[in-house]
């Protein structure tokens, strides 16, 4: 089983009653519905309003893929939490960051960029278009899908070069943008997925929610320690001992 923590700033839903009708009880828990409908997937969820966000090493080393939606409270999630997300990354926990998780502490911190980009609300439609076809992530998708809204992303985005371009989205206001992007940091995988702005029902796109499915399975770890930086003896020294 592959045991997902969905982490959700929880913010907008209580405050907004238009984000409130479209995400009753939050957007992690729409996230939670459609994953834990899939027979080799477990999820839990954690939010800001929790003791220490909802993570700790014990919960982290407990969790093989985690996803991370925020947006106005970046700044709310302590440092120490961000880098106990960066340092479980490092050592090999999967990492999918979602739409305005781009500007998020941990996702920040694995980048090592502003992670800035350009961006505008004006109800534009979007269409996603599939770079790699035989990609795991992207399996299912065939060329492109369409968003009849969704909040503007554009270039420039101001991430290291991608190790892959999954997905390039196209909006009807004219702008292009890197929408589904792929990184190894460390032992670790991570994907950011652009779609996902609170105002629309963006997560409950059968395409979205594939796209999901997949980089779950796809992050999920396959090895999974610190490295350190041990000074060591050469191999021929007879005293060594394995
Ligand atoms: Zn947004």
């Amino acid at each position: 089983m592959i045991r997902v923590l969905v982490w959700n700033e929880f913010y907008h839903e209580k405050t907004e009653e238009q984000v409130r009708s479209i995400y009753p009880d939050g957007i992690h828990a729409a996230i939670a519905d459609f994953l834990g409908k899939e027979e080799d997937i477990t999820v839990r969820c954690a939010h800001l309003g929790m003791e220490s966000c909802g993570i700790t090493k014990e919960v982290l080393d407990e969790t093989d893929v985690l996803i991370w939606w925020g947006h106005m409270k970046h700044g709310d999630v302590p440092d120490e939490v961000a880098n106990l997300v960066r340092d479980a990354v490092l050592d090999g926990m999967g990492a999918i960051f979602l739409h305005s998780a781009h500007h998020s502490k941990p996702f920040k911190a694995l980048m090592g960029t502003s992670c800035n980009l350009t961006w505008r609300e004006s109800g534009d439609s979007e269409i996603l278009w599939v770079i790699d076809p035989a990609h795991p992530i992207t399996r299912g998708i065939d060329r492109f899908f369409r968003l009849s809204g969704e909040e503007t992303y554009g270039e420039p985005f101001v991430i290291p070069n991608p190790d892959k371009v999954l997905l390039i989205g196209n909006y009807s206001g004219g702008e292009v943008f890197r929408s589904g992007v792929l990184y190894e940091r460390g032992n670790g995988k991570i994907f950011y997925f652009q779609p996902g702005h609170e105002t629309f029902p963006t997560f409950y796109n059968e395409s979205v929610q594939l796209i999901i499915k997949n980089a779950v399975r796809f992050v999920a770890p396959t090895y999974r320690a610190t490295v350190t930086c041990p000074h060591v003896r050469t191999v021929n020294d007879e005293s060594y001992v394995i």
